[in-house]
């Protein structure tokens, strides 16, 4: 079996190592948006395939047998390109989805269904000083706010419309409560907004706002397209890959005996 993997988050980085420990042929796409990656083991190639056509192309073209999505909860357009892709081809696609984080006592979260509603939100807040963790490719619906003072991290320096007062924080973690205190703190941040990424390497902020008192805005991860549903983990991502293997071989030896 040949597995294209498509990636972008340390989850696509451990399933990479581990189909190699399990010697299974894989290829990880990165789409090319970070200077310098963090690469997984294996072959890798980066940039877009041109939409679910050229993606199903592409997987048409190398003989792949399966694909394993463990893109980001928030890039959906390649997850729906990949279902599409999967769906013409009649190729099994798995993806993996770390869980969303969800508030505990103490939090004081305010949904938001998108980013455009999360700066509206911000745009109403009374206070001055927002840290905001959304990334850099998310800054433009918060361009027009020239209200209040933002504190933005992100890995690569933004390229598009920036909010006019912005501090910019280069940095691509994990974090740990002691840090992420320590920038709520030191700029005098009064809110805290965040994609609802999930997993444990952006979560110390979450703590940090709640034992500082801070509100956080939440932006809701995008719904996986119809008829995809994601493993928690890459263990039993894993466990559905060698599944789908062993159907597609039962298959091929009942098509030809
Ligand atoms: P997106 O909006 O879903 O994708 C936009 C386009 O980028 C896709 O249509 C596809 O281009 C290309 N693309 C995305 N992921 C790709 C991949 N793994 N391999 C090849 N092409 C890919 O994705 P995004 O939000 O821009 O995220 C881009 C990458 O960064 C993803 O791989 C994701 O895992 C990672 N990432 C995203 C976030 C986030 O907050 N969105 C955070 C951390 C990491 P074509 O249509 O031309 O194929």
């Amino acid at each position: 079996m040949r597995v294209l993997l498509l990636g972008g988050t340390a989850e696509a980085r451990q399933l990479a190592a581990r189909l190699a420990d399990a010697g299974i042929p894989a290829v990880s796409s990165l789409a090319g948006r970070v200077r310098n990656p963090r690469l997984p083991v294996g072959e890798v190639r980066i940039g877009g395939f041109g939409g679910a056509d050229g993606l199903a192309a592409y997987l048409r073209d190398g003989g792949f047998d399966a694909v394993l999505d463990a893109t980001h909860p928030f890039a959906a357009a390649i997850t729906r390109n990949a279902a599409q892709a999967c769906g013409m081809l009649g190729v099994p696609l798995i993806a993996v989805r770390r869980p969303a984080w969800s508030a505990q006592p103490g939090d004081d979260w305010i949904p938001a269904t998108d980013i455009a509603a999360a700066a509206a939100l911000v745009r109403d807040w009374p206070g001055r000083t927002v840290f905001l963790t959304t990334g850099r490719r998310d800054l433009a619906v918060f361009a027009g706010d020239v209200r209040h003072r933002y504190i933005v991290r992100a890995v690569d320096p933004p390229e598009g419309p920036v909010p006019a007062d912005m501090t910019l924080i280069l940095d691509r973690g994990p974090y740990d409560l002691a840090g992420e205190t320590a920038i709520l703190i030191e700029h005098g941040a009064g809110l805290l907004v965040t994609k609802n990424s999930g997993g444990g390497l952006t979560a110390a902020k979450l703590a940090a706002a709640r034992s500082l008192g801070l509100p956080v805005i939440m932006v809701a991860r995008p719904p996986l397209p119809a008829g995809v549903v994601a493993e928690a983990d890459v263990d039993a991502a894993l466990r559905r890959l060698l599944d789908a293997a062993d159907q597609g071989a039962d298959e091929a030896s009942a098509s030809d005996g």
